[in-house]
């Protein structure tokens, strides 16, 4: 990140759908080494700003800057390179390939040397150590070559997240990486992506509040299109605007 430690910031991010404005002026910054929970009951517009950030949706206003780069506008692809990293509800593993297969695709596919035989040789033995680092870290070795689709779900879920983190991402976007999991697979991937945390800041959409507030560095509350509140975990505990829209929903 930069000087301020800050790694992905938005500033005033407005996205309309019509007339109807599902993020309306909101901001975000997500720091180094900090897990920064984004939450908000349905509808207030969590889905539409996380989209905004990776560069799925263009802000019709707003900054987003990524490790200092300005990103608003750029492809998600683009976004992607700069060194956004995104783990999805739906996973974008292949199923019939192997756990190892998937995962160095997925380091390949990010690395811009891949195509030059020159540097093939070393390149696979680099990708290959990778890849063990990567399969160990989510906890899936001795899995190595099993199909990913033969996984459970929780397994599932943890690969997809080796896979978003391949490439070293400067920055994690997480969208609800614990929904349908078992509870002891909420522990698990919960644990992970704290773990991760510390390395590559994580911003994370989840509807578990106490998962949330047991995880979390810093949350930002959203409702209604706008952040209601920015602060700590023991801000948003302590807050009756943030009680009272979740009593309400
Ligand atoms: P959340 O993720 O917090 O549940 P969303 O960002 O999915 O909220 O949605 C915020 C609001 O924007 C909702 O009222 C939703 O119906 C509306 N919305 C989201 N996407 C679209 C779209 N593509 N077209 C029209 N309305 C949308």
């Amino acid at each position: 990140g930069d000087a301020a430690g800050s790694v992905l910031k938005a500033q005033d991010m407005v996205k309309s759908f019509g007339a109807f404005r599902a993020v309306d002026g909101v901001s975000i910054d997500v720091r180094d080494r900090s897990l920064h929970a984004l939450i908000g009951p349905n509808g207030a517009g969590k889905t539409t700003a996380f989209n905004l950030l990776s560069g799925i949706l263009t802000p019709d206003s707003g900054q987003v800057t990524l490790s200092g780069h300005e990103v608003a506008g750029l492809s998600a692809n683009r976004i992607a390179e700069l060194g956004m990293g995104r783990s999805f509800q739906i996973t974008s593993l292949f199923p019939d390939l192997t756990v190892q297969e998937n995962v160095r695709l997925a380091i390949q596919a990010g690395d811009p040397a891949r195509m030059n035989p020159w540097t093939a040789a070393t390149g696979i033995a680099r990708i290959n150590d990778k890849a063990r680092e990567i399969i160990v870290w989510v906890g899936l070795a001795g899995m190595e070559n099993a199909k990913a689709g033969s996984l459970s779900y929780g397994g599932q879920r943890l690969l997809d997240l080796g896979l978003a983190l391949a490439n070293h991402p400067c920055v994690l976007l997480a969208d609800e990486p614990l929904a349908g999991l078992s509870v002891a697979e909420r522990e698990r991937v919960g644990n992970l992506i704290k773990q991760v945390s510390a390395d590559i800041p994580v911003l994370l959409v989840e509807h578990d509040i106490d998962r949330v507030f047991s995880l979390a560095d810093h949350v930002t509350v959203m409702n209604e299109g706008k952040v209601l509140l920015d602060g700590t975990v023991d801000d948003a505990r302590n807050s009756d605007a943030v009680r009272e829209i979740y009593i309400g929903s």
